[in-house]
């Protein structure tokens, strides 16, 4: 299965990837989460990456494209995968396909997950994230067992710095800018399925897996 996860911030990306990516044993590509570890290790990559993430901005096409291919010619075989928050602009989503063509790979389908303005305001402040293994939270939506602990490894949560109210803002207007031209790009080529993500996540998940599997 070779997957695309389109969204704004916020839209359950990264909340949904977990989930598919076990039911259908695929690897999990997220960009978001490649800068953030390398920040965390304090790689030259990172430390570039983090001056564009700092202001709710892009980091620049020619970088993330580079990651992205380097991480899909690494995948052994033909095992799929998952891309979440990639790609995020017109040159990006062009770049990908000439490599996936490159690979003689196609994509079975582009999942949109749609959520109305408020919404995402709500989720991205409230999320919070693992330090350790990138397991997301929500305080009030999707809380751990024991406040500020992953259930899953037992590292610390924390709320990312991009997710305060003013931050979120610009990331909304760049996604309205640079990303959502893209859902037309792949409806015109017939890959688009749209599912309502206003929903509760395991809702959510279902209406994924059942329009995957029509
Ligand atoms: P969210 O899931 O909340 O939308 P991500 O974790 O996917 O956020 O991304 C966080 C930040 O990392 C973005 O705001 C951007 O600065 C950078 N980033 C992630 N993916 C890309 C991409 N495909 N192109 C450019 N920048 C990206
Ligand atoms: P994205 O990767 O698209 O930026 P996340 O998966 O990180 O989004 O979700 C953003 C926040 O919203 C997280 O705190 C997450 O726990 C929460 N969340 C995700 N999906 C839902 C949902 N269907 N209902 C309520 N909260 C959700
Ligand atoms: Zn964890």
């Amino acid at each position: 299965m070779r997957l695309l996860l389109m969204g704004p911030p916020g839209a359950g990306k990264g909340t949904q990837a977990e989930s598919l990516v076990g039911k259908y044993s695929i690897p999990h590509i997220s960009t978001g989460d490649i800068f953030r570890t390398n920040l965390r290790e304090g790689t030259p990559l990172g430390l570039r990456a983090k001056e564009y993430m700092d202001k709710g901005q892009l980091v620049p096409d020619n970088l993330v494209v580079s990651i992205v291919v380097d991480r899909l010619e690494s995948l052994e075989g033909d095992s799929g995968f998952l891309l979440d928050g990639f790609p995020r602009t017109l040159p990006q989503a062009e770049a990908l396909d000439r490599r996936l063509q490159d690979l003689g790979w196609g994509l079975d389908a582009v999942v949109n997950i749609e959520v109305p303005h408020q919404t995402i305001i709500e989720r991205l402040t409230g999320r919070r994230v693992c330090r350790q293994c990138s397991s997301t939270y929500h305080l009030k939506y999707n809380p751990s067992q024991v406040r500020g602990i992953c259930d899953t490894c037992g590292g610390g949560l924390y709320q990312r710095e991009d997710d305060s109210l003013e931050t979120v803002q610009e990331r909304l207007e760049v996604y309205n800018r640079q990303t959502q031209p893209l859902i037309e790009y792949y409806r015109e080529r017939g890959l688009l399925l749209s599912v309502d993500g206003s929903q509760e996540i395991p809702a959510v998940l279902n209406a994924i897996i059942v329009s995957l599997e029509k």
